[in-house]
């Protein structure tokens, strides 16, 4: 059958059409592109595995008439010849082949490792994920970062945060590439420049809890997130990453803390930086986004069975991180939990 090639930006939905040759729903989207990638591995006679990651991507709910469900990145020039490789974790469109089949290739070894680490503001997560990835040596992914840096050209834009379309519109300007940095983690350029500090201030936090409610900005940013990760392997953390961004991970853990606790933390972390906000301020700041985060609709905050959760009140970094490396250990050599 003649098919035509796959061009310019491309969603999952639209590539699942393309091969397939013929509408599908989307709730059938996942054994489409299971079958049609098995197709392809036959077509050029190279070994297939399931394609976990654009799976887990077309698993989402999304009503059947809607089949665009996530972005890809645009296939670029046809390779040829076609290389299929598919690994549990990441995969890339690369191209196409000339009868207009998507090709996928793997970008990453199969075993990379992937550690999420979900939980709201002010638990420390960040200095923990530091201090794990360092040990476990992956880098480290501060989700974060990506949503504040979108948030700071919204805010750039002068946009009205509470202008829905105008607010996506503003955030689908921003250009956004991680880069690794010599701390073991990413840098964040925005429009070719690095975001620096200036995603850390209370403002800038705010209009992040609200640009990030908006499902056109979160997978964008949740693709750019699973192909820098899946690269290198790495600790990733944020709000979401084990329920959305690396749902078969098995290695997730959900921080918490009391809201006191998590407010000296933040205020002790922005008088360091020479701001001078009030502790009940940083706590009622908290608090809204803590509610924001937990309350939206899409990706919302959530602690389910799959994590290892810690409360990290009353714990130092060194002992959240020695229980995590122990959870981690435990989970490869394939031992049963520690009593607790
Ligand atoms: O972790 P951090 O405080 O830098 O995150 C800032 C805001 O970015 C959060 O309050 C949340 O609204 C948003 N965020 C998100 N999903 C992530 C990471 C951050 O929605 N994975």
């Amino acid at each position: 059958m003649e098919r035509a090639p796959v061009e310019g930006r491309a969603t999952v939905g639209a590539m699942i059409d393309r091969v397939v040759g013929a509408p599908v729903a989307a709730d059938r989207a996942a054994n489409h592109l299971a079958a049609a990638v098995g197709r392809l591995a036959a077509a050029v006679d190279q070994p297939v595995a399931v394609v976990d990651h654009l799976v887990a991507a077309v698993d989402q709910p999304v009503a059947a008439a809607d089949p665009p469900v996530a972005e890809v990145d645009p296939p670029e020039a046809a390779v040829d010849p076609p290389v299929v490789a598919v690994d549990p974790l990441a995969v890339e469109v690369k191209g196409v082949v000339p009868s207009g089949v998507g090709v996928v290739e793997s970008v990453a070894e199969p075993t990379s490792l992937i550690v999420a680490i979900d939980g709201t503001s002010g638990v420390g997560k960040s200095t923990v994920a530091g201090l794990l990835a360092a040990r476990l040596e992956v880098p480290m992914l501060d989700t974060g970062a990506t949503y504040r840096s979108v948030a700071l050209k919204v805010l750039e834009s002068g946009t009205d945060l509470d202008d829905r379309t105008a607010v996506i519109a503003a955030a689908a300007q921003a250009e956004l590439k991680l880069q690794p940095a010599a701390d073991g983690g990413f840098e964040v350029l925005l429009d070719g420049r690095p975001v620096g500090q200036r995603i850390r201030t209370p403002k800038v936090s705010d209009a992040t809890s609200r640009i990030s409610v908006h499902p056109e900005i979160r997978q964008r940013l949740v693709e750019v997130q699973r192909q820098t990760a899946a690269r290198y392997g790495a600790v990733v953390e944020g709000r979401d990453i084990g329920s959305v961004v690396f749902p078969r991970t098995p290695h997730k853990f959900f921080l918490y803390a009391r809201p006191q606790v998590r407010a000296e933390r933040r205020h002790a972390q922005l008088v360091a930086a020479g701001e001078a906000p009030s502790l009940s301020a940083v706590l009622r700041n908290i608090e809204e986004r803590d509610d924001r985060d937990s309350r939206r609709e899409a990706s919302p905050l959530v602690c389910d069975e799959s994590y290892y959760p810690i409360d990290t009140s009353d714990l130092s970094v060194a002992e959240i991180v020695e229980r995590m490396v122990e959870e981690i250990d435990r989970k490869r050599q394939g031992r049963a939990p520690a009593a607790v």
